[in-house]
């Protein structure tokens, strides 16, 4: 079944039963300061979740795009992780609760697939449900789950809140056993590759208080309206019904990663075991490649451009690894031009203004393909030279003053000398990198203080800063800002 097909019978199934569909939000998290990126369906319903607008519809049901970089290192070597990836949820705002959930989403998991379900195998699936939530453990029973496949678990897994005041309530998890060649037995709490998650239900019914952290808080009482707040993998229910092995081979994603094997030469599967986590490093390669484009396009697509900083440095980073990974498979010329077409065919069926809008979105993406391939040329020698050094002198760290003067003289970002360091199995001297920051800092201050009150004349230096921009290093935080 393909992905667009999974996607409108989602749609109709929870139509059918009354629910407003409702259009995905654009992926940049504009109604929430602490949120780069939308990463769940429920982003876009918050305040009617905290009780500070009215929503216009008791029920909704929406398809939402959503990014997670915090699972960036998981791409490729896990079967399940994209960093965009499209979560299909049911929402009720004050209206059905467990009993209306659990029993409409085990309806449209198992119903057959000529009666416009996803026809999973019923006797595969395994529930999980909150310590204590005897309610939803005795209404999965009733809706046909025997007790052998119903999984209680703890606040890390089965506890929803949003790590503040507020809502929260348990949740169950939805699991399908893909079989013993994925890996044990034994449920989703021995193997997570071969009980594959795919559905989470939350169940809203607490206030929360006294948050110090997810796991650390005090329920104060009952909300006076549940909740319901869904969310579905579509990447993953696609993965299940097409019947392949991971969410890079569906076919959203698969013709990208295609291309990308062709452009290279590689001959993808050729070297790996029979599951993800056992694959060979140039097919974990391809399918970053796959996932990265396809996140670059849809980015751009909803208007982040690459830049230095916030948003548009999370799709900097994003493309340049998926180039960077282009380039370690063999392949040293633009590749975008070659990929992020294809990526547009995929999703054009499903998001028609990413074909409208694809002049502009390649427009952007070719140029910051082009400045990166520049820098690369310009600061590959000296990294590979200093990384030598290192290594000829025995040292374990690259010193920080060869960071500084990579970034400083050949604009090459500390992430990236960080990565291909770690390569070649050295680590970099960061503190030192950071001090020689902070005292370019420092002068770039004096400097201008010194302007102000007039000891010297540097307006000279003013195109240059402007031109270059005085550059932080926010790397990895920037990139974890989001998750929560
Ligand atoms: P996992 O434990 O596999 O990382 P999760 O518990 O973090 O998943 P939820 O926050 O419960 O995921 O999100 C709801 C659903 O969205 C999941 O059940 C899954 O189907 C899907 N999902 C979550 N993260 C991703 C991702 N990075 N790529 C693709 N689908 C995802
Ligand atoms: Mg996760
Ligand atoms: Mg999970
Ligand atoms: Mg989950």
């Amino acid at each position: 079944m393909k992905t667009a097909e999974i996607r409108r019978r989602y749609l109709a199934h929870f139509e059918a039963n009354g629910h407003a569909v409702v259009p995905s939000a654009p992926l940049p998290a504009i109604s929430d300061p602490n949120l780069l990126f939308v990463n769940a369906g429920m982003v876009q319903f918050v305040p009617y979740f905290l009780g500070q607008q009215t929503p216009p519809y008791p029920r909704a049901v929406s398809v939402q795009k959503c990014i997670r970089t915090p699972d960036i290192d998981e791409v490729g070597k896990t079967s399940r992780h994209g960093t965009f990836f499209q979560m299909n949820g049911n929402f009720s705002f004050g209206d059905y609760f467990k009993a209306g959930a659990i029993p409409l989403a085990w309806e449209l998991s198992t119903k057959p697939v000529a009666e416009g379900g996803f026809g999973l195998d019923p006797e595969r699936i395994w529930a999980t449900v909150y310590l204590d939530d005897d309610e939803a453990y005795q209404i999965w029973r009733e809706t046909g789950v025997p007790a052998e496949r119903i999984v209680r678990r703890g606040k890390k897994d089965n506890f929803w809140s949003m790590g503040i005041p507020g809502p929260a309530g348990p949740c169950s998890e939805l699991y399908y056993d893909r079989g013993p060649a994925y890996g044990r037995e034994g449920g989703p709490e021995v193997d997570e590759d071969r009980y594959l998650e795919y559905w989470n239900l939350v169940f809203m019914q607490y206030e929360i208080a006294d948050v110090t952290s997810k796991e650390h808080f005090r329920i104060v009482g009952d909300l006076p309206k549940k909740n319901i707040d869904t969310g579905m993998g579509l990447e993953r229910m696609a993965s299940l019904l097409q019947g392949v092995d991971n969410l890079y081979e569906i076919d959203e994603v698969r013709p990208i990663l295609a291309r990308a094997a062709e452009l290279t030469g590689k001959r993808y599967g050729a070297h790996s075991g029979h599951v993800a986590s056992e694959s060979h490093p140039d097919d974990v390669r391809l399918r970053v490649i796959a996932d990265h484009v396809r996140t670059a396009l849809m980015l751009i697509g909803d208007g982040v451009t690459p830049s230095n900083e916030g948003r548009g440095y999370v799709l900097r980073r994003i493309m340049r690894r998926a180039i960077r990974a282009v380039r370690l498979l063999g392949w040293q010329d633009r590749a975008l031009p070659e990929l992020l077409p294809v990526a547009r065919d995929c999703m054009a069926p499903s998001y028609p203004e990413i074909a409208a809008e694809f002049d502009r979105i390649a427009q952007y993406a070719y140029a910051e393909e082009d400045a990166f391939l520049a820098t690369l040329r310009a600061g590959t020698t000296i990294l590979d030279t200093a990384i030598a050094e290192t290594k000829a002198a025995g040292q374990p760290a690259l010193p920080g003053d060869k960071a500084f003067q990579l970034h400083d003289t050949y604009g090459f970002p500390i992430d990236l000398t960080l990565e291909i360091a770690a390569e070649q199995g050295l680590q970099v001297d960061a503190d030192g990198f950071r001090r020689l920051m902070a005292d370019q800092r420092a002068r770039a201050k004096a400097d201008a203080q010194a302007r102000k009150t007039g000891h010297v004349d540097l307006s000279a230096y003013r195109t240059v800063l402007d031109a270059g921009g005085p550059v932080e290093f926010t790397g990895y935080t920037e990139l974890n800002r989001e998750s929560r």
